[in-house]
């Protein structure tokens, strides 16, 4: 079955008015062409204005986490059916920043993907080993751990349906570090994770569910992992603050010829 890929930007604490505003025109002018989804996941307080920058365009709005709450006393939190609000289609949950810096458990994130499913978001779940945990255990043995843990929490194995979910394999020591995975180290991981989704949740769930590729990912690279069978799609952090590098990386079936 086809899918069409996902280049999905996160924006991390990063943006102003200012720079959001020639950030998002421009990339709505320079990505028409782009024949993959291409969406961008900004910091919470500007997804009313990238909201009304997107409109009317394909490019589609990502938020950077959401609560596993519904509402109330839960200062500082963003709901699911708040960012549904805002047009918000994507929640990026479980980035290793946040793992790493809030301490977010798996228990957690499967909260956090079982929310945004109830409000009708696509959550983006990151996955992904340490240096130490690639030493210790080996490329695929963390990740699949963390995907069976957040499906579990979230309630979706064996059950009948079938959630719209993204899975980003992140390893961690390629996030930022300008080290990206081969695309063959990409695509290893990526089996697995799909395995591991036709175990857990079916065999069709798991050809329909996008896998994407982050870390380090750049216009120089992004054609090698796209080229991959089981990659779907990648997850882009610095380059997607750069819109020449970004617009580029959206329209990677130029580099690979599809
Ligand atoms: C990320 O933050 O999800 C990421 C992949 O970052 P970078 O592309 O900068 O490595």
């Amino acid at each position: 079955m086809t899918k069409k890929k996902l280049i999905a930007g996160n924006w991390k604490m990063n943006g102003s008015l200012a720079a959001n505003d020639a950030l998002v025109r421009a990339l709505v002018a320079g990505m028409k062409d782009a024949a993959c989804t291409v969406a961008v996941c900004v910091p919470a307080p500007y997804l009313a204005q990238v909201q009304a920058l997107c409109a009317g365009s394909a490019l589609e709005l990502g938020a950077q986490d959401v609560s596993p709450h519904e509402q109330g006393a839960y200062t500082g939190e963003v709901s699911a059916a708040m960012l549904k609000e805002f047009g918000v289609r994507y929640a990026i949950v479980g980035h290793s920043e946040r793992r790493q810096y809030h301490g977010e458990t798996d228990e957690q994130l499967g909260r956090k993907v079982a929310a945004a499913i109830k409000h009708g978001l696509v959550p983006i779940l990151c996955v992904g080993e340490t240096a130490d945990d690639l030493e210790k255990h080996g490329p695929s043995a963390v990740p699949v751990a963390q995907l069976r843990a957040a499906l579990a929490g979230a309630g979706l194995v064996d059950k009948k349906g079938t959630p719209d979910i993204v899975v980003a394999y992140e390893p961690v020591w390629a996030i930022g570090s300008g080290q990206a995975a081969t695309a063959e180290q990409a695509e290893q991981v990526a089996a697995k994770l799909r395995e591991t989704l036709a175990e857990l949740l079916g065999a069709d769930v798991a050809d329909a569910t996008r896998i994407l590729y982050g870390g380090s990912v750049k216009s120089g690279n992004i054609a090698s992992f796209m080229r991959e069978p089981n990659v779907d799609g990648a997850l882009v952090g610095g380059a997607s603050l750069d819109v020449t590098e970004f617009a580029s990386i959206a329209r990677f079936q130029k580099h690979v010829g599809t």
